[in-house]
């Protein structure tokens, strides 16, 4: 099988979920090559040693700092296009979800957003997505097309460690766009934390919280155990928190290795946006909330009473 493996990176370093998709193609076995855009980009591939990587596709250019839909479109297609890969693999970033279905359009291929399942077999290759807020999920099989495009969760699939050369870096050009926009500035928020769909562990409050300023509890026990911190809709609705920390539905999908939510009663839109997640934590003082059925532990108490205990043992524990 030949497999493209688009990686996104940030400070020099390649995601955790591109590893988790070099991983997968590795073992799938066949000839795979990565795809890297952006200033950084050979830099951060170069990091990539031992994979048995054909090579890394790099465009180091300028224009490709912040993401632009046309840019990134017409350097990915244009990739596809030369190399003709038959599966794409990309990590279902915000940026991913975006780009591909504009790069499948372009190139004719199929595209599949937010698996959490990947199975090759032989020269197929089938995946599996939630659907309807994860009340099931749906087995999807690519037909009548030459390139099949994946964008996976993160923190689905494993990763290995591995050892051994660096991939040979190939400089691609980014070819003329006549350019309908321009990304004239991209604002930082302040959060030096992973983001919310890469992090192994979340701690989220909800409206049990009562206001903006308690959500130091909340960022004192992620400080002690290298969380990142997330919030149900109702508190961002509030105002309290950034739309960015949103997990659920019309926020953010997170599948980390542990969950912790702090006075969230459980609606099924945040379900369906973490109920992924490997063991998930529930502290609420009420033993009927809806938030324990999903939940692997469930603490029935106060949030102010908990937090700064929980913060105090495991934060013992990690010293
Ligand atoms: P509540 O439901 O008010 O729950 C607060 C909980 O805190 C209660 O269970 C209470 O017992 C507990 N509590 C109170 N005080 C304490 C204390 N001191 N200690 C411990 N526990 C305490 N929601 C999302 O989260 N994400 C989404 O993406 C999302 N998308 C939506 C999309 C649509 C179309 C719609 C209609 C809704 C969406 N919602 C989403 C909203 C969702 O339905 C709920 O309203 C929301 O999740 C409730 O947030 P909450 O659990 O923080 O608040």
């Amino acid at each position: 099988m030949k497999t493209l493996i688009f990686a996104e990176f940030q400070n020099g370093q390649v995601k955790k979920g591109a590893l988790e998709l070099l991983t997968a193609a590795k073992n799938a076995g066949g000839e795979t090559k990565v795809l890297a855009l952006g200033p950084g980009a050979a830099e951060a591939m170069g990091t990539l040693q031992g994979w048995g990587l054909q090579a890394a596709l790099c465009c180091n250019d300028d224009k490709l700092k912040d993401y632009n839909p046309e840019l990134y479109t017409a350097a990915v297609a244009s990739v596809i296009e030369k190399e003709k890969p038959e599966v794409v693999l990309a990590s279902s970033s915000m940026l991913a979800r975006d780009l591909f279905p504009r790069v499948a359009a372009r190139t004719g291929s199929g595209c599949v957003s937010d698996c959490t399942e990947l199975n090759f077999s032989g020269s197929e290759l089938s995946v599996r997505r939630p659907l309807y807020s994860g009340k099931c999920t749906a087995a999807v099989n690519f037909t009548n097309c030459e390139t099949k495009i994946v964008l996976m969760r993160a923190n689905q699939l494993p990763v290995e460690q591995v050892s051994g050369d660096a991939p040979a870096v190939e400089s691609i050009e980014l070819p003329p766009v006549d350019l309908k926009t321009t990304v004239k500035e991209v604002a930082k928020g302040e959060s030096q934390k992973l983001d919310l769909t890469e992090a192994n562990i979340i701690v989220s409050g909800g409206r049990g919280m009562r206001g903006a300023e308690h959500f130091e509890l909340l960022e004192n026990l992620a400080d002690k155990i290298g969380a990142t911190v997330g919030a149900s809709r109702a508190v961002v609705d509030a105002g309290w928190v950034a739309h960015s920390m949103q997990v659920g539905q019309t926020g953010k999908t997170v599948a980390p290795s542990l969950y912790i939510a702090a006075g969230i009663s459980g609606a099924i839109q945040h379900l369906a946006g973490m109920s992924g997640s490997k063991v998930i934590v529930a502290i609420n003082k009420d033993a009927d909330a809806p938030i324990f059925q999903k939940s692997t532990y469930g603490i029935v108490g106060d949030a102010f009473e908990v937090l700064p205990k929980l913060t105090e043992e495991l934060g013992a524990m990690m010293d």
